[in-house]
Formats: C-alpha cells, sequence, structure tokens
C-alpha cells in the first residue's frame, strides 16, 4: 500500500543526504543530535571516555551554538549543563570562527561527523560517523531536515494539485504516508531493541512519551536506567517501591517534610524506601536542571507521570496483556476502549495532587488524560508491536497491527496539524478520518515541507500529486 509513497520519498530533494554522499550535511548531523538518533547506551568521546546525554539540549535557531543547556556527564563524574557545537569536521570550530566568538564560549561538547585536527583543544568531542543507532541513509529517510517554518497565512504549491485529486485520493495518499511513518517509528523501537531488549526499547518509548515535549529527555533517561533500578526488586514489587527510585534518581524527591499531614507521610514512606538504595544509585542521580517546569501544566508533572510508570512497571502481565490484546482482539469491550483501560491508572495519593505542595483535591483527576494515552498508543504501542512482529517475520500480526493502526480514532488536534493542514489544503476542510491519517499528515511535512522554504522551492510534491492525479482519472 505504501509503495508509491515509500518511491516518492527518494526522490531527490532540494538540501537533503542521500547514500554516497561524501559527508552528511550539518543539518542532518543536527537532526540526528536533536532526535538522539546515536547508540545512547555506549557513546564515547575520542579521548575515550564513556559520554551520558541526560538532554541534548534546545535546538538553537538564532546565532549562536546549535544547542543551548545540555545536560552532559562525562564518566561518572557530576552531570553539567553546556552549549552544544554540531559540526561536519572539527576544522569547523575554527573555519567558522567559533574559537574566537565569545558566543561559543559556554559550548562544552563539540559533536562533529568526522573527529580530526584544528578542533577545540579543550574540549570533549563526540564523533558521531560510528556512533548511529541505524545507517545514515535510513536516518536521513527518517529525520525531517529543520528549516525555517513558513508564515501561517501562505498555502503550499500542492495545495491545488491536492483539491484536485479524485474522490478517495487524499486519503490514499495519506494512508501510504502514515504507513511509512508507523514503519520509521517501529524501526526506532527496533534499534534500541536491537542494543537492548524489546522490553526496554518498549520503556523508553513510553517513558519518552510520558516526558512529552518539555521532558522527554529525563525520562528517557530514567528509562535508560531501569535494568538497574529495577535490580533486587520481587516479580511484583509494589508501585511505591518503583516510585520511591524513579524519584530518587530524578532528583525528583523533596528532602523537606512541612508539607500537610498526608504529604509528610507519604513522603516519609517514599523515603524510607528510597534510603536503602540512595548510596547504590547515587551516581546516576539526575541534577534536578534537567528537568523542564516552567510553562508545564500542573497535570503534567513529571512526578504524576512517573507515578503512572511505577504503576505499569508493577503489573506483571503489562506486556503479556499487549500481546493478547493484539494477537485476540477483544470485543466486548472495543479493542481501544481495553487498552486505554489498561493504561488508565489511579493512585492514592497522585490522583488528587499535582505536586507535593499542592493541597489534595476532592474529586480524582486521571494521571494521564485520553488524550495522551491515543497518542501513546499510536505512536508507541503499536509501532513496537509492528516492530515486533516484523523482527519475528509473522506478517499475519504485521498486518494485524497495521489494520489496528488504521482503525484507530483520530487524536485530538494541535496547532501542528493545523498548521500542515492550512499548508497542504489551503483551508479547506478535509475529513482526516482515524489517528494514522493525521500521522500521514505529518510525515508528508517531515519528507517534503521540512527540506524546503516557505516558498516550496524545488519542492516535488505538486508534481507527484499531479501525476498521480493523471494516474487515477
Ligand atoms: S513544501 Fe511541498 S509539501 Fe510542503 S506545502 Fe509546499 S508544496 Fe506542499
Amino acid at each position: 500500500m505504501a509503495i508509491l509513497y515509500a518511491k516518492w520519498r527518494k526522490q531527490p530533494q532540494p538540501p537533503g543526504f542521500r547514500e554516497g554522499s561524501s559527508a552528511p550535511p550539518e543539518q542532518l548531523l543536527q537532526a540526528i543530535w536533536q532526535h538522539q538518533r546515536i547508540r545512547r547506551s555506549d557513546l564515547r568521546a575520542t579521548d575515550g571516555r564513556w559520554v551520558t546525554i541526560l538532554h541534548p539540549g534546545f535546538l538553537n535557531l538564532e546565532a549562536g551554538p546549535d544547542f543551548r543547556q545540555a545536560i552532559v556527564q562525562m564518566g561518572n563524574t557530576k552531570p553539567f549543563e553546556c552549549d552544544v557545537e554540531v559540526d561536519v569536521l572539527s576544522a569547523g570550530w575554527r573555519q567558522h570562527g567559533h574559537n574566537t566568538n565569545p558566543a561559543f564560549g559556554s559550548v562544552g561538547l563539540h559533536v562533529v561527523w568526522q573527529a580530526g585536527a584544528s578542533g577545540p583543544s579543550d574540549l570533549p568531542v563526540v564523533e558521531l560517523k560510528n556512533q548511529l543507532d541505524a545507517p545514515l541513509g535510513q536516518l536521513a529517510d527518517a529525520l525531517g531536515q529543520a528549516t525555517t517554518l513558513p508564515p501561517k497565512n501562505v498555502h503550499g504549491r500542492c495545495s491545488a494539485p491536492l483539491r484536485d485529486l479524485p474522490a478517495g485520493g487524499v486519503a490514499d495518499l495519506l494512508g501510504q504516508a502514515a504507513k511509512v511513518r508507523l514503519e520509521a517509528k517501529a524501526a526506532a523501537l527496533a534499534a534500541i531493541a536491537d542494543r537492548a531488549t524489546w522490553e526496554q526499547a518498549l520503556w523508553e518509548g513510553l517513558f519518552t512519551a510520558l516526558g512529552y515535549k518539555q521532558n522527554s529527555w529525563p525520562m528517557r533517561r530514567l528509562a535508560e536506567l531501569l535494568p538497574g533500578l529495577r535490580r533486587g526488586l520481587g516479580q511484583v514489587p509494589e508501585p511505591i517501591v518503583l516510585l520511591a527510585r524513579l524519584l530518587g534518581v530524578g532528583g525528583l524527591l523533596p528532602g523537606q517534610l512541612d508539607r500537610d499531614k498526608l504529604t509528610n507521610r507519604y513522603l516519609r514512606t517514599l523515603w524510607d524506601q528510597w534510603w536503602r538504595d540512595r548510596d547504590r544509585l547515587a551516581k546516576r542521580i539526575l541534577p534536578k536542571s534537567v528537568w523542564t517546569f516552567h510553562g508545564l501544566r500542573p497535570a503534567n508533572r513529571p512526578e504524576r507521570r512517573l507515578a503512572l510508570a511505577a504503576h505499569w512497571l508493577a503489573k506483571r502481565d503489562f506486556i503479556a496483556w499487549l500481546d493478547d490484546w493484539i494477537c485476540q482482539p477483544p470485543k466486548n469491550p472495543s479493542p481501544v476502549v481495553a487498552l486505554l483501560g489498561h493504561l488508565a491508572v489511579s493512585d492514592d495519593y497522585w490522583s488528587r495532587h499535582w505536586t507535593f505542595r499542592s493541597g489534595r483535591f476532592a474529586a480524582a483527576q486521571p494521571l494521564l488524560g485520553s488524550g495522551r494515552l491515543h497518542d501513546i498508543a499510536v505512536n508507541v504501542i503499536l509501532p513496537w508491536l509492528h516492530a515486533r512482529a516484523t523482527a519475528d517475520g509473522n506478517a499475519g500480526l504485521v498486518a494485524r497491527v497495521e489494520q489496528r493502526y488504521f482503525a484507530w480514532p483520530k487524536g485530538q488536534d494541535n496547532s501542528r496539524l493545523k498548521f500542515v493542514r492550512q499548508r497542504l489544503f489551503g483551508g479547506r476542510r478535509i475529513p482526516l478520518r482515524g489517528a494514522a491519517l493525521q500521522q500521514g499528515l505529518l510525515q508528508v511535512q517531515a519528507d517534503f515541507c521540512n527540506h524546503t522554504n516557505a516558498l516550496c522551492d524545488d519542492c516535488v510534491f505538486p508534481d507527484l500529486v499531479r501525476r498521480y492525479s493523471l494516474e487515477k482519472t
């Protein structure tokens, strides 16, 4: 089904990378760094030290270093905050004048495709060349390359040919793009499973999604530490024991017990657990600065997300249930309702508190809204099941996962979807039935819009749509 769209993605694109190019463009390297498509668990600097990336930093679209406020740990030393500069070659440091530019004084890590002479003499260097988590050509396909986004009121050049498509054409194209997206997400999870286990890949995907935009990196880091965090626990650990370790290693356990009676009692229970583990895990504790609280809705606080994760981890059959769910779909309730029910959790404390400081509210609030649970199903659980079925060569199961993916109901609309819709359809109402078509829309943006500018210069998508339209009529 996705054959045509998959071919379209191979069309020559304006600034993209294709296998066989001498070196990847810096923009692709930035995307690789931003999405951390590297072997995170055994990343090394050129001086041989282990490098742990607790946060890759925020992509800087202004002048100055490429990423701001990354959190990096070298070996077992204390994590530090710094900016990160990405260059194709070490020599870029001097060629671009970073060595004399005070704006680059806060750079603490130089990330290059290939290390060599003329780089900064006093900075650790990470060479990406042999430390990617997938072949470079695959990453170039999977990652849209960041460009300046166009203004809101400009329709894309493809909006006219898309308007002229025969009935069903839009849904067919977006469906093909959606399948490509499902496979790309599955490949990213398979890359984690390759270096760890399928279970670990699922937890990393789930934790990252629970962190949402603001805290995906510290959440992912906690997931990476899970094998150590779960050590010594029985088959069915209490959620509170897991949560104490997650909050302790996350640096999120407050020290003082000066809250209300209920919270003081709860905190004491957490500390009673954490005292036993703290020394063993001390070197893994994240600095609090790695978390983003600014602009975060109280309902999305990481403490609540970790409480939810602790309940999932404590469920003995959490993963086995997913296998049954895909292999023997429940009839009543529907598969969607059944999965959302499996993921929904109530917690004595966190269902009625936003933070350790907030008062207790009368009516229980979900630990995660249904919109986010839908996102997790489409972006993590179904891709994970797809990846595993593909790795097992189980074509029947792959087809079943795809069927579930395409039947999944539409997720909440958001500003990104609205924006892409406006670019592609010029404000026309497009019935996007199902979450998969929304995913397809985002894939077109990654594959085509992100390769060009606001004027759609050199974008091949409009011509491809026109040709497709002629073939269909
Ligand atoms: S860049 Fe291409 S796909 Fe994106 S809006 Fe413009 S013509 Fe359409």
